[in-house]
């Protein structure tokens, strides 16, 4: 559809100049005494003047085509344009989103955002260019070829080399001279995003120290070096377009310098060097214009180099192709000699772990600062796989079940929970988006959140801010524990928070944890002393290793033991940390 309706106008434009040709023709074989009231009509003078009407008509019509041609193609391109762009941010922001812990944690958002919209329009310049103006460039450049090869052979030869030889110069100058300038552009227009987004999302931290004029200071450097590299490109595509543009003129010349050689020798009149110089500039205008594009494409494929990346990345933890969904239905977990070992580090952190957990008891971890807690838990989700070992699950080894529906059976209440920018329904309901509003209202009573969010203006209803920023951290938590509560997972992974609350909220959140744990396998990264003694188990970590194992009243009595240090030592406070 595009391609034809392209095709279609820029026909029009091969033709044009053959009519404009004629009618110059006719013009000149009628001297002005032959025309007007009182000359005489003889049949040649009604023939010719019949014949300029002809013409203006086919150049109206040839207009009207060319029109309805580029209406069709314009509109034709419009859907191709958004479906494609549409495809790639769905497919890119799908993988992206299935990237690792790890990948998320090494990429700035603000760049990866930028990466991926920034492809996305470069596919709408691209196929712009390629399909709007290359295509039926190109057409035009045969056909008048065609056209004029077949009047004089030789400028036929002339245009059609002229032609081919000003591409590839075009496609050289872009390639080797202009694209390495803009690939380093773009490296640094990446950064730039990232700097911003960095600095913008950081924005408490800044404010806190005073910091803004460190922060512009420090933007300022990156946009130094952004415009630098910038200008370098810049220039680059200047250079290349002058030189192009030098190329154009001597091609003119040689082609007006040679209609002139044939009138000359009689071999052309006034309506040819009429058709050439329309030709002439016609086809200047349309090479001019694919040595430009020839950089619009060059420079949109650089753009897409960068989201065309994210498909080399490896995608992480991957699910087996018979991979089938976990059931979990009791809830125990069992470690069996897990072995693992984070890239990037020299040393395996677990060498031969194995831990039980019973369906339904509640387990403690804790250790040292590094000492594997989260790992562990972590682990547990399968955000990255056991090096050897196996991690099993109501007997179901993790790693031959589906990622989503493994950690969609098991609740998190993470240390510094993240709230979408979204009503606080749908953020409680984030766990189970099918739940009714009775039961999200239910899950943050049994949350102890139902109170501050009915004195809230908009209570369910209200937008929390990017991050959940408009709420307080103690808020925060009982936002995801109604959030756990309405998942209602047999395991829950308890990441408790390490900032003081205010000893109200700190005594709400408590309540609410250990009602959340009734009944289910809890696994808690422990700092506070008060949750621990209420546990089952305590598992105690040092480097990578189980050293004890067992309630809290029997590991205070092994008195050289890790955990009755840890006791000694934080015996008002915290237990680890
Ligand atoms: P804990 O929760 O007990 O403080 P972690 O499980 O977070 O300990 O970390 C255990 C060790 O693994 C630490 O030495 C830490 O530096 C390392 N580590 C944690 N996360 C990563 C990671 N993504 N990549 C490499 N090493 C990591």
């Amino acid at each position: 559809m595009v391609a034809g309706g392209m095709i279609l106008a820029t026909l029009t434009d091969v033709v044009t100049p053959i009519l404009a040709g004629r009618l110059v023709d006719d013009v000149t074989r009628l001297p002005p005494h032959l025309l007007g009231a009182g000359a005489t009509r003889s049949p040649e003078a009604f023939a010719t003047r019949h014949d300029t009407l002809l013409m203006l008509g086919g150049l109206t019509l040839l207009g009207i085509v060319s029109l309805l041609g580029r209406r069709l193609a314009f509109i034709s391109i419009t859907h191709l344009t958004l479906r494609i762009m549409s495809g790639i941010a769905r497919t890119a922001f799908a993988r992206v989103q299935r990237f690792s812990t790890d990948w998320h944690a090494n990429h700035f958002a603000g760049s990866t955002v930028r990466r991926l919209t920034r492809g996305m329009w470069a596919v709408d310049m691209l196929d712009d260019t390629l399909l709007l103006m290359l295509l039926p460039e190109m057409c035009v450049l045969a056909g008048t070829t065609v056209v004029l090869a077949l009047r004089w052979p030789l400028m036929g030869l002339l245009l059609g080399l002229g032609s081919v030889g000003f591409a590839v110069l075009s496609a050289l100058l872009t390639l080797n001279y202009v694209a390495p300038s803009a690939r380093l552009a773009n490296v640094w227009d990446t950064r730039m995003g990232a700097a911003l987004a960095d600095a913008i999302t950081c924005n408490a931290v800044v404010k806190a120290f005073g910091a803004e004029g460190r922060e512009d200071a420090r933007l300022s450097r990156v946009l130094q070096r952004w415009s630098g590299r910038t200008t370098r490109m810049w220039l680059r595509g200047t250079d290349s377009g002058n030189l192009q543009n030098l190329c154009l003129v001597g091609l003119r010349i040689l082609m007006v310098g040679s209609v002139l050689w044939l009138w000359w020798h009689g071999r052309a009149g006034a309506g040819d060097i009429a058709y050439v110089l329309t030709m002439v500039f016609l086809v200047q205008g349309y090479l001019r214009d694919i040595g430009q594009q020839i950089s619009v494409v060059q420079r949109s494929v650089n753009e897409m180099e960068e989201l065309v990346a994210l498909y080399d990345e490896p995608a992480g933890v991957q699910d087996r192709p018979d991979a089938r969904p976990i059931r979990i239905t009791a809830g125990e977990i069992r470690f069996e000699q897990v072995g693992f070992h984070y890239t990037g580090q020299t040393l395996p952190l677990f060498r031969d772990l194995s831990i039980d957990i019973p369906a339904g008891s509640r387990v403690a971890l804790v250790g040292p600062s590094g000492s594997g807690k989260t790992t562990a838990t972590k682990l547990v989700q399968r955000l990255y796989d056991v090096t050897s070992g196996r991690i099993l699950i109501d007997g179901q080894d993790i790693a031959g079940i589906t990622q989503e529906s493994l950690r969609a059976q098991i609740a998190i209440v993470p240390q510094e929970p993240l709230l979408f920018h979204r009503s606080l329904a749908e953020n409680i309901a984030y766990a189970r988006p099918d739940a009714t509003l009775a039961e999200i209202e239910a899950a943050a009573a049994l949350a102890n959140a139902s109170e501050f969010i009915s004195r809230l203006p908009k209570g369910y209803a209200t937008l929390v801010g990017e991050r959940g920023v408009k709420l307080s951290g103690g808020e925060r938590q009982r936002i995801a524990i109604a959030r756990a509560f309405l998942a209602g997972s047999r395991i829950l992974i308890l990441d408790e928070a390490t900032s003081s609350l205010d000893s109200e909220s700190e005594a709400l959140v408590q309540e609410a944890m250990q009602r959340l744990m009734v009944g289910r396998t809890v696994i808690v990264i422990a700092h506070r002393l008060s949750t621990v003694v209420a546990l089952d188990r305590i598992l105690v970590f040092s480097r990578g290793e189980l050293v004890e194992d067992g309630p809290h009243h029997r590991l205070l009595t092994n008195e050289g033991g890790l955990y009755r240090r840890l006791f000694d030592r934080q015996a008002l406070g915290l237990a680890a940390e």
